[in-house]
């Protein structure tokens, strides 16, 4: 079931977001060579808790960190450790809160140091799809057209989606309907309607989209050890614009030019 947000429940997940939107800035601008991604989670925990809010991902179905924190090739829900970042590694950094009840969910992927030109370009279009995706998120629109969004700019450029893994509805629960792929055919699928909140994530690879599970039974990886990056924000369906609840002022028509 698809839950339309009111307008108080769509205010409290703006304050959920624009908390998680300080959180990541301040992980991105912690990400150098050195710095250890238990680090970074034990930074996110922190800056939560005072907040006043509750890392989402701790302890959900026994994920034992605040933040994914996926290296390289790793798609998803890496865990943190204590191995130092490396010049030219490239970050994904995952992170979910719930202030008064609600949620929100983004992710962004930060270079370590100097990286190579492929790599900065893979993580640039990966924002590029979202924003490509966000722009479809408009009432009238079908989920379909965000999916198909994603999956035409980054199939263009060369590089391969990640099929396995999902976009997904969110508001008090981290994942509710719909379930939001990042390929697929325009036209198709639930229409939109104001009051929709998503959570759009392309993951996009430098390879083979088929991926792999550790021994974890978590961290998801690229079969092909191709890199991966990920980017997510926390979308709302509106009578107008889509609001990027997770990046305050965002101009979604402007960002997917
Ligand atoms: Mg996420
Ligand atoms: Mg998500």
């Amino acid at each position: 079931m698809i839950t339309i947000k009111s307008a108080s429940q769509i205010e409290k997940m703006r304050a959920a977001g624009a908390l998680l939107h300080d959180v990541l800035q301040t992980l991105r601008a912690a990400v150098q060579p050195g710095v250890t991604t238990l680090e970074l989670d034990r930074l996110a925990e922190k800056r939560i808790r005072e907040a006043g809010a509750i890392p989402s991902f701790k302890g959900f179905e026994g994920f034992p960190f605040s933040i994914c924190a996926s290296v390289d090739d790793q798609v998803v829900h890496g865990f943190a450790t204590k191995d130092r970042l490396r010049e030219g590694q490239i970050l994904s950094i995952d992170c979910g809160v719930i202030l008064n009840g609600w949620q929100s969910d983004s992710a962004l992927t930060v270079p370590v140091g100097h990286i190579s030109p492929e790599a900065e370009k893979l993580i640039r279009d990966t924002e590029k799809c979202f924003w490509l995706g966000a722009d479809q998120a408009r009432a009238g629109n079908r989920l379909g057209d965000i999916s198909h969004a994603v999956q035409a700019y980054a199939e263009a450029q060369g590089y391969g989606v990640i099929r396995d893994l999902c976009g997904h509805g969110i508001g008090e629960e981290m994942h509710e309907d719909p379930s939001i792929p990042n390929f697929g055919r325009p036209g198709r699928g639930v229409r939109l309607q104001p009051g929709m909140t998503l959570a759009i994530e392309p993951m996009i690879c430098m390879g083979d989209w088929h991926v792999y599970l550790y021994d974890n039974d978590w961290t998801v990886a690229t079969r092909d050890q191709s890199l991966c990056s990920h980017y997510e924000h926390t979308v709302l369906v509106t009578d107008g614009e889509p609001e990027v609840l997770s990046c305050p002022g965002a101009n979604v028509r402007e960002m997917a030019r």
